[in-house]
C-alpha cells in the first residue's frame, strides 16, 4: 500500500489541513456532524484556532461591519427561588444580603442608560417569588412607555407561559434564558431536583412560540461537563435556532458547592463563539462578563472570535457588589456604564467601535 505520509511532520501537516478544511465547511454549510466539531473543540494546534477565529471574525464583519452592539444590564435582584449549584445568588447561599431593586431605581438607571446612548436595556435577576408577576409586568410596561424606541431583553429565569405572555405584551422583546447543559444527567448534576431540562426547554420553546426574540446557550467548563456535552449543546442550539447566544466560561463563587472546582476556559469559550458566528452569521452573541473576568483581555478576545454584543453595567452602583454570581466579577471600568469612553477605546485597538442601534436579530429574506 502506498504511504500517504512519511513522518510526524507531514502528519500534523495534514491533520491541520484537514481542520481548516472543517472551518471551512462549517461557513460554507453553516453545519457540521458531531465528530467534527468535536475535533474543533479538542484540536490543539494555534493556527487551526486562529484560522477559526479569522473565518468567524469575516463572517461577522460581512453582516454587522465593525460595529458592536452594546446593551444595559441592569441587575434587577439577587433574591432567587431557586438553588441552583453553581450561582452565587442561589437561595441556600445565607451570605448573600438580598435587595430587588425599586421601580424608580430601575427607571433611573434606564434612564441614565438611555442619556448614554443605550437603546437595549436588559433586566436580568433571581428568579422572583411567584406572586411578584404583576410587579414585574407593570415595571415592564413603565419602561415601555417612556422609552418607545428601545429594546426591552428581560432575563429572569423561569416562569408560567402566563407569565411570559403578559411580559411579552407589556413590551418586552427579548427573552435571555441559558439552558446550562442539555444532558439531562449533566444538568441534574448542576440543579437541585426541583428543576428539569425538560422544564426549561419548555419554557425556551413557550418564549419561541410567544415571538420573543429568544437567547439561550451555557456556561462554558461547568462541573462535570464532557467534550460530548458541549457537542450536545452545540447540536440542541443548532436545531432550536435562537436570536441570541449567550456563553461564559463557569467560574466558582466561593460560598456555593461548587465553589471548588475548576474556571471554565477562555480558549473553549472563544472556539465556541465563532463555531455559533460561522454557523448563525446573523446572531447576536456577547462577550460576556465571565469571560473578561477569567481574562483581562477577554472582551476583545471574545469580539475577535465573532462575538458582537456587549452589556455593560447599569445598575446603581450601590448593588453590584452584591449581584455576586461568581467570584471576582468584572464590575468597573469598561464593565461599567460609565466607563463608556473605556469601552470605546478599547474597541478601537481592535477596529471596532460601538454600534449604538438597538440592533435586533437581523432576519435573512
Ligand atoms: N435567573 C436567571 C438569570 C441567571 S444569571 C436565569 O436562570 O436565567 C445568568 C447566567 O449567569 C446563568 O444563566 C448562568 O449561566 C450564569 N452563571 C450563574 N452562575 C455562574 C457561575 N458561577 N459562573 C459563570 N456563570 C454563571
Amino acid at each position: 500500500m502506498k504511504k500517504i505520509w512519511n513522518n510526524k511532520r507531514d502528519f500534523i501537516f495534514l491533520q491541520v489541513a484537514i481542520m481548516r478544511e472543517l472551518v471551512d465547511i462549517l461557513r460554507e454549510q453553516q453545519h457540521l456532524d458531531s465528530s467534527s466539531y468535536q475535533a474543533l473543540l479538542e484540536c490543539n494546534d494555534k493556527s487551526v484556532v486562529a484560522y477559526l477565529h479569522g473565518q468567524a471574525r469575516e463572517v461577522g464583519d460581512e453582516v454587522f461591519g465593525k460595529g458592536i452592539f452594546v446593551r444595559g444590564l441592569v441587575e434587577l435582584t439577587n433574591v432567587c427561588r431557586n438553588d441552583c449549584l453553581y450561582c452565587g445568588i442561589r437561595k441556600s447561599n445565607t451570605a448573600v444580603e438580598r435587595y430587588v431593586l425599586t421601580t424608580e431605581q430601575v427607571l433611573q438607571s434606564c434612564q441614565q442608560g438611555y442619556e448614554l446612548g443605550f437603546r437595549t436595556f436588559v433586566l436580568q435577576g433571581g428568579e422572583l417569588p411567584r406572586d411578584k408577576a404583576p410587579w414585574l409586568v407593570e415595571l415592564v410596561s413603565e419602561i415601555r412607555q417612556r422609552w418607545k424606541d428601545c429594546a426591552i431583553t428581560l432575563s429572569l429565569g423561569e416562569w408560567p407561559r402566563e407569565v411570559y405572555e403578559a411580559l411579552k405584551q407589556a413590551g418586552a422583546n427579548r427573552y435571555l434564558l441559558r439552558h446550562e447543559s442539555h444532558n439531562a444527567v449533566h444538568y441534574g448534576k448542576l440543579h437541585p431536583d426541583e428543576m428539569s431540562i425538560t422544564n426549561r426547554l419548555q419554557c425556551l420553546m413557550w418564549l419561541k412560540e410567544l415571538g420573543y426574540q429568544v437567547g439561550t446557550g451555557i456556561m462554558v467548563g461547568s462541573p462535570w461537563q464532557s467534550i460530548d456535552n458541549i457537542v450536545e449543546d452545540i447540536e440542541f442550539i443548532e436545531h432550536f435556532k435562537p436570536e441570541m447566544i449567550g456563553l461564559g466560561p463557569f467560574v466558582p463563587q466561593h460560598d456555593t458547592p461548587l465553589g471548588k472546582y475548576a474556571t471554565g476556559s477562555a480558549d473553549l469559550t472563544c472556539r465556541l463563539y465563532s463555531i455559533f458566528r460561522l454557523m448563525f452569521p446573523n446572531a447576536l452573541i456577547p462577550s460576556t462578563t465571565a469571560l473578561n473576568t477569567i481574562d483581562p483581555n477577554g472582551r476583545t478576545m471574545g469580539i475577535m472570535a465573532g462575538a458582537n454584543v456587549v452589556m455593560p453595567n447599569l445598575s446603581p452602583v450601590s448593588v453590584r457588589k452584591n449581584y455576586n454570581l461568581y467570584d471576582g466579577k468584572a464590575i468597573s471600568n469598561a464593565e461599567a456604564a460609565e466607563g463608556i469612553a473605556l469601552l470605546e477605546a478599547q474597541l478601537a485597538t481592535i477596529g471596532y467601535h460601538i454600534n449604538w442601534n438597538r440592533g435586533d436579530f437581523i432576519f435573512k429574506c
